[in-house]
């Protein structure tokens, strides 16, 4: 068998060695647009000096060798016939299958918002790429506006700040990481990346970008009147899955690539994980999606569950949260609550409840008790009964507690 991967990042890489497990006498080809392999998580502490281009590698130096896995890095998917079974890519390689994954992950795009797309010196952060051609511009005493304030827009503010840029983050929510944590939370990382040097605009939209003569951006606009200066600018607003040469294929796309619970998608021998899916844009899934992928590529029978909530990690001046739940954030932020604080500690819990059942969880600065909520989240556990029948507070409960129901 003949298995060809597209993308060289969690999801691809984690299928082709799934595949390589369980196909021995198989072909297994990576082929990525990324000459390198590294993290995107990671990518931050490459734009902040504090890694090399190695120190974001999220796999061995010899992973290829060790797995046998052919990779054609650099080059580029422009087309896939898969009545021909054939990927085609921008230099003219061919690369036929026999079973293909498509994990090419998202790409960044930049809003229609007046004079953006056109503005010189505006850039995403999502490939190396990226953040080679910022870290070329990093200069300290330099400003830079960041749009979005978000876990992307936050590892850019965090990174050009310690490079000693002048970074103003402009954000539409009322705080940062909207989507992950509620106002006392979100406060505690705000005023440490203050302390860092950082300014934030909130509770702001941008209306338009000025540029100088040159093309290049000098201010961003907002809708109040208010206009930020700035030498360049980095847009953290949103991504889209890499699907545009799929186009013809007869791949259906929605959010991204259409899949079933086997990743299968509406063409046979066509399989996709990760963020090409639309399904998560949350690392650990990918992964996961991939494994599942590659298994039912080698004719194994295996499903991926779209998790009850994602997961998100926060670690940012050496103050780490958690936070995960069933839905938005902002559908429970009126609600009901328990909070446990240790100021001295930098300790924040919340535990957000509907129904008698934990809704949302957010923990920072102390993330111990993480598996007790995941479990009490994903069974919908009645709390009141629980703490009835250990006797206990809900600060206390341990895996041995939640479990006796
Ligand atoms: C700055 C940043 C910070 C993040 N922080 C977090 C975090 O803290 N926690 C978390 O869970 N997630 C985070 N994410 C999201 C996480 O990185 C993604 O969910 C994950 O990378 C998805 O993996 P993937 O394999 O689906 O795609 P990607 O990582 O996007 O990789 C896509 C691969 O496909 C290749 N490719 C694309 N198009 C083509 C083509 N046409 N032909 C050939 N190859 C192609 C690319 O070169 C690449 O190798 C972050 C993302 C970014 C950008």
């Amino acid at each position: 068998m003949n298995f060809v991967v597209l993308g060289a990042s969690a999801a691809g890489l984690t299928a082709a060695k799934v595949l390589r497990e369980n196909a021995p006498d198989s072909e297994v080809t990576v082929v990525s647009s990324d000459e390198h392999v590294y993290s995107r998580v990671m990518m931050h502490e490459f734009l902040s000096k504090e890694r090399d281009l190695n120190g974001i590698n999220f796999v061995t130096p010899t992973f290829f060798t060790d797995h046998q896995i052919h990779w054609l890095g650099g080059k580029t998917a422009v087309k896939l016939d898969t009545a021909a079974k054939k990927v085609f890519c921008a230099d003219g390689t061919e690369v036929p299958y026999d079973r293909l994954l498509l994990a090419t992950g998202a790409k960044y795009c930049i809003p229609p918002i007046t004079g953006l797309r056109d503005a010189g010196r505006v850039f995403g952060f999502r490939d190396y790429a990226d953040a080679v051609q910022l870290d070329v511009l990093a200069h300290a005493g330099r400003r830079c506006a960041v749009i979005g304030a978000g876990l992307v827009g936050m590892d850019v503010a965090y990174a050009l700040s310690k490079r000693g840029v002048e970074v103003t983050v402009i954000e539409m929510a009322d705080r940062i990481m909207a989507l992950q944590l509620d106002h006392r939370a979100a406060a505690a990382y705000q005023s440490r990346f203050e302390a860092a040097g950082c300014r934030f605009v909130l509770s702001a939209q941008v209306q338009r970008a000025e540029t100088g003569e040159n093309g290049l951006i000098r201010s961003l606009v907002l809708a109040d009147g208010r206009e930020i200066d700035c030498d360049f600018a980095v847009v953290c607003a949103g991504v889209r899955p890499n699907t545009s040469f799929l186009a013809g294929s007869g791949v259906d796309c929605e959010r991204g690539v259409a899949v079933d619970t086997q990743m299968r998608t509406s063409c046979p021998d066509v399989f996709a994980a990760g963020d090409v899916t639309g399904l998560s844009g949350v690392w650990l899934n990918a992964m996961q999606q991939g494994t599942v992928a590659a298994k039912n590529m080698c004719g194994m029978q295996a499903v991926y569950a779209e998790p009850l909530s994602l997961r998100n990690t926060m670690n940012f001046y050496g103050l780490m949260t958690l936070s995960f739940g069933a839905g938005r954030l902002e559908n429970y932020l009126a609600g009901e609550g328990y909070v446990r604080e240790d100021a001295g500690k930098n300790v924040y819990q919340k535990i957000y409840v509907k129904d008698g059942r934990v809704v949302f969880v957010i923990l920072q600065g102390d993330v111990k008790s993480n598996a007790v909520w995941q479990y009490l989240l994903a069974n919908g556990t009645d709390l009141k009964r629980l703490l009835a029948d250990t006797g206990k507070d809900l600060f206390s409960l341990t895996m041995a507690d939640v479990k006796k129901l």
